[in-house]
Parts: structure tokens; C-alpha cells; sequence
């Protein structure tokens, strides 16, 4: 048992939450983590309107009382994204923690605030982290360069980030990007954070709504197996390995390319038939780099539990009888 305060402020029974993945959070999984005594979140632009996530809201408040928020994140889109109206939805379901993640989220962090919202800021830099606190979030993600989806475009790993974000911000913070086991979570821990968040572990697991071959392709992938998209783009993009990414890498090479020459291949709605279709090659999808470390497919309650008990045996049998053998 880890009491952080992470587990305080949310009133949560673990230290670990799912973070905003495009396509993948909603109800089943979301709830599901929840009912695990972790944190989910759901995504808002999974959804097409705002209506569309009002109404899967309430189906994972049907599907679990336990806490559970909803990522909102600010970046390029494809298409026209009404950002006030989905924060709006959100105020009105009653959800009361919000992870914001992306381009200056200032505007929505002040709506959200007179609302009673708690704000999870994720960035990928010391200095957004630094920022967000000033603009009053109460918790920060800081995700590392190993993450999938949007690292940032400094490239900074946990090992560095974490630490160096701890040393700057005074609020609490959780690590994001690279974790799926007991001896990340302690490691994170002991970086400085109060808990940690995980993407591509729950992507792969029983409760997540994705083809059954893409959860396979993922526990068959390594370390190795991913690509940066978009770095021309400034908008860098950690996605799986597969042919339409190697397709999109290989149009920025010739350089000057623009969002224009390549967006047929990186849209999200194409990329979401791998999840429906089970074809890993049929578009974009991000998983990162801690798919090397994933090598089964578990239900949430047992993952989360097997977290858990792999954390404590570290501490209290691993580096204890360390400490102990030291003092002899
Ligand atoms: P989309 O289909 O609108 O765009 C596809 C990709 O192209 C995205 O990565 C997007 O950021 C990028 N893009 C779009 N216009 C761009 C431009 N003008 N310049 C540079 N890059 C551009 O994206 P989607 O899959 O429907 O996702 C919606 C939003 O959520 C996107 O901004 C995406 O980056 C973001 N996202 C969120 C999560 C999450 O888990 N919350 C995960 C992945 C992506």
C-alpha cells in the first residue's frame, strides 16, 4: 500500500493512472481502471462532439463510482475542434479531474478552476511544468521522451526529466513515458514523483477496446519498434513501427514537406482502423517505447495488483536487504 499524494488528492487506492489515449479511453477501459483503484482518464476528442462525450461519460459513471477524470489535450488538429464546448461538456457531467495536455492550456485551466476542477497538467519540459504551476494546476505529468504520442521536441528521458522537474516545482507530480511495471513505479518514486502514468500498458490489456491483434503485435514488439513522425512538423509524434509511418518518414526526408503531403497517411480517423480492423499497418498508432516491456495481456485489476505487490517487494525486500547489507 502506497499512500502518496497522488492516492490523497483523487482519493484513489493506487499510485498509477491511464492517461488520455486518442481512440481507446473510454467507458470499458476507463472504468475499468477505476474499478482497478487506479486513476483513468477518458479522452474528449475521441469523441466527434461534444455531445458524443457527454453521453460516454455518463456510461462510465454507470460503470463505476470510483473517480475518474478526462484528458483534454491542445494540439494541431485535422479538423475544426470546438475545445470551449467540450470543456463545457465536461464541467456539466459532474467530472471533477481534468488532465490538460498540449499547447497552452492557460484558458481552460481558469474555466476549469471556478468550477472545482482538478487539473493534471502533462508536458514534456521543465519549463511548461514550471509554467503550469504559475498558472495554477494542481498536479503536473511530466512525460518523458520515451512516451508514445507527443514527446515534445526536446527529447529529455524520465531519467533526467523527472528529477530535474522535481527540483523545480513545488506541486506534486507524477511520471509519464516508459512505465508498465513495479520497478518503474519505485523508480519514479524515488525520482521524485508521487505516481506514475501508463499508456501503452493499458492498451494492452483484456478491458481495452482494441483488435485482439493489435494487443498481440504490441507484447511481440520491442524497445526498438517505434517511430518519430511529424519532427519536420514540430509536432514529433512517437508512433508503432509499420509501413505507413516508414511511408511518412520517408516524405519528410526529401524535406519541406507540410501537413498537406502527408496528412492521407497521419489522420486520426485512419489510424483508428487499426484499432477496429486489427490490421497494424492500416494507419498510425502510438504506442512507446515501453512496449519492450510488455509481454502479456492482463485484465486492469490484475495488472494494477501485480503493480502493486512487484513495487512493494522491491522496497521492502530488494533494497532493504540492500540497505541491511550495507550497515552490517
Ligand atoms: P488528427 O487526425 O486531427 O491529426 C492527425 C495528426 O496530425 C495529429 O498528431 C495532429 O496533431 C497532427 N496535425 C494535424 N494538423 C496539423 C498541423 N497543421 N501541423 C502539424 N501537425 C498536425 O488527430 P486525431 O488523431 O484525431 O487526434 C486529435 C488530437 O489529439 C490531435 O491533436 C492529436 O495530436 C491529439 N492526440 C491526443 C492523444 C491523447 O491521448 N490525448 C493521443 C494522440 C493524439
Amino acid at each position: 500500500m502506497f499512500r502518496t499524494r497522488f492516492t490523497e488528492m483523487f482519493g484513489v487506492e493506487h499510485p498509477i493512472a491511464l492517461g488520455g489515449l486518442q481512440w481507446v479511453g473510454r467507458a470499458p477501459l476507463v472504468s475499468a481502471v477505476a474499478n482497478a483503484g487506479a486513476l483513468g482518464f477518458m479522452t474528449a476528442l475521441s469523441h466527434p462532439t461534444p455531445e458524443g462525450l457527454a453521453k460516454e461519460i455518463k456510461l462510465c459513471q454507470q460503470m463505476t463510482d470510483k473517480p475518474f477524470g478526462v484528458n483534454l489535450t491542445i494540439l494541431p488538429t485535422l479538423r475544426h475542434t470546438p475545445y470551449a464546448e467540450y470543456r463545457q461538456a465536461i464541467i456539466e457531467s459532474g467530472v471533477r479531474i481534468v488532465e490538460t495536455a498540449g499547447y497552452n492550456p492557460e484558458e481552460h485551466i481558469i474555466e476549469f478552476k471556478k468550477h472545482g476542477v482538478k487539473i493534471i497538467h502533462k508536458c514534456t519540459s521543465v519549463r511548461h511544468a514550471v509554467k503550469a504551476q504559475k498558472v495554477g494546476v494542481d498536479m503536473i505529468s511530466i512525460d518523458g521522451f520515451e512516451c508514445a504520442g507527443h514527446p515534445g521536441e526536446d527529447d529529455v528521458p524520465g531519467l533526467v526529466l523527472i528529477p530535474a522537474a522535481a527540483d523545480k516545482v513545488t506541486i506534486p507530480m507524477i511520471a509519464s513515458g516508459g512505465f508498465a511495471d513495479g520497478r518503474g513505479l519505485v523508480a519514479a518514486l524515488a525520482l521524485g514523483a508521487e505516481g506514475i502514468n501508463m499508456g501503452t500498458r493499458f492498451l494492452c490489456t483484456v478491458e481495452s477496446p482494441i483488435h485482439q491483434r493489435i494487443k498481440e503485435q504490441i507484447v511481440a514488439n520491442d524497445e526498438l519498434a517505434t517511430d518519430l513522425i511529424m519532427r519536420t512538423l514540430t509536432n514529433t509524434t512517437r508512433v508503432a513501427r509499420n509501413t505507413v509511418s516508414q511511408e511518412v518518414l520517408a516524405i519528410e526526408r526529401k524535406g519541406g514537406a507540410t501537413i498537406d503531403d502527408i496528412k492521407h497517411l497521419v489522420a486520426g480517423v485512419r489510424g483508428g482502423t487499426v484499432y477496429e480492423g486489427g490490421d497494424q499497418n492500416s494507419g498510425i498508432w502510438s504506442t512507446g517505447m515501453v512496449q519492450g516491456l510488455i509481454h502479456d495481456i492482463p485484465n486492469c485489476a490484475d495488472l494494477v495488483a501485480r503493480i502493486m505487490a512487484e513495487a512493494s517487494e522491491i522496497v521492502a525486500a530488494r533494497l532493504n536487504s540492500m540497505m541491511a547489507r550495507r550497515v552490517q
